[in-house]
């Protein structure tokens, strides 16, 4: 961690909340795209975008929506990079309009770029949190900004939610006008606030300066509040066919096993940057687990092997990390047991697995899947809250077993 960065604007802003970090711009090594060409899919859609910024007409607050991996926060930062592009270069559409482009070689769109790995950053600014004070720590918020007019607020772990102090930083910085480039851009990178951040949010997008664009990534949106929702634009990233996905991962990891390329493209949901970055072994161990959990709730009273499970669940970052992979393969398998038993195998996601998903779709019916369903989002919430991991997954596989219980 290089710098604390001051907010230059507001040059009366002392304390530490009032400090965001202004992580080291230079290019990773992942590499950042280049125009809106490498954008994979939703070629409508991203036409649409750039013809309203070509135009001047982008709204000023635009929730960008779909799957996890659909390419929101990539998305969000190329429009950025064509608004604050310094060459504004133009194409035009298929149909004839203007669209925006960017160059991605001038300095605005450099620093905008060096935002491009999220996680990284995110993890950059949470550890540098980790070596203030303890005093100063509970006021400082997460933040990433690699350019001076371009902010992004992801969820603040480890409760990953967007929180009040985040709002007030982007309100401080908001009505101040931009000072490197034409506009003042603000990437809210989740749909989860706290509910007096949503609030505050609220007031800003009641009436944004003509200068400012916000943007919410949203893998539901329905989890904004209403009133945030109806004061915004939307746009959503569909899914990509399977097929698709499959093509693409016969590109880009030809070393992979068709099989393993069809399970891929399935898991992935229509998301290509998921597919593309989707680390089959770690999917295939916490599904591993997800099993042992829903084979015990179903048929074992023997919770021994669950709890040896539970018990490598730890708390800290790493161990929520792993807890939402494993919610998430539970999910999944879920999923695909209500599948079968509708009737619909072709749709399942875990092709591979199939005869053991089939003899756990014969051992349960439809009221369990609808109890494990609920009991699942009771430990996510729980998981928000922070409650002890593996006290919660415990008491998620005993519900499913009661539940269970209660219907032989
Ligand atoms: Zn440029």
């Amino acid at each position: 961690m290089r710098v604390l960065w001051k907010l230059s604007a507001g040059a009366s802003l002392h304390s530490p909340a009032d400090v965001a970090f202004l992580l080291s711009v230079t290019l990773d090594t992942v590499t950042t795209p280049r125009s809106f060409d490498e954008f994979i899919g939703n070629r409508e859609a991203i036409e649409h975008l750039r013809t309203a910024i070509a135009a001047g007409r982008l709204p000023h607050s635009l929730i960008l929506a779909g799957p996890q991996g659909a390419g929101k926060y990539t998305l969000a930062l190329m429009l950025a990079q064509a608004m604050e592009c310094e060459r504004q270069p133009r194409e035009t559409s298929a149909s004839g309009a203007e669209m925006a482009g960017f160059c991605g070689e001038c300095s605005n769109c450099i620093r905008i770029a060096a935002a491009q790995n999220l996680e990284q950053k995110i993890e950059e600014a949470v550890a540098a949190r980790e070596e203030l004070r303890e005093i100063d720590k509970k006021d400082t918020r997460v933040l990433i900004q690699t350019h001076p007019d371009v902010l992004i607020i992801p969820p603040d772990p480890p409760q990953l939610l967007i929180k009040i102090g985040q709002v007030r930083s982007l309100i401080h910085s908001i009505y101040y006008k931009p000072g490197e480039a034409p506009r003042k851009i603000y990437i809210l990178t989740a749909a989860a606030f706290m509910k007096e951040a949503a609030n505050a949010l609220l007031k800003v997008l009641e009436e944004p300066p003509d200068y400012a664009h916000l943007f919410i990534l949203a893998e539901n949106p329905g989890e904004l509040l209403p009133t945030i929702r109806s004061r915004c634009a939307l746009v959503r990233l569909g899914a990509l066919p399977a097929a698709e996905l499959e093509s693409l991962l016969a590109t880009h990891h030809p070393e992979w096993k068709p099989a393993q390329r069809s399970l891929v493209a399935r898991l992935a949901q229509g998301a290509a940057g998921r597919a593309l970055s989707f680390d089959l072994a770690e999917y295939t161990a916490c599904r591993l687990d997800a099993l042992i959990l829903l084979r015990t709730a179903i048929s074992n009273p023997d919770h021994s092997a669950l709890f040896k499970m539970t018990e490598s669940y730890r708390a800290g970052a790493e161990g929520q990390q792993k807890t939402v992979a494993l919610l998430r393969a539970v999910s999944s398998l879920l999923e695909d047991i209500l599948l079968l038993q509708a009737g619909t195998p072709e749709l399942i996601r875990n092709i591979d697995i199939q005869p053991e998903l089939e003899k756990l779709a014969a051992a349960v019916d439809f009221g369990w899947i609808e109890t494990a369903s609920h009991a699942l989002d009771q430990v996510e919430s729980g998981l928000r809250r922070n409650l002890l991991r593996s006290l919660s997954l415990d008491a998620f596989a005993t519900q499913l077993t009661a539940a269970a219980a209660e219907r032989s």
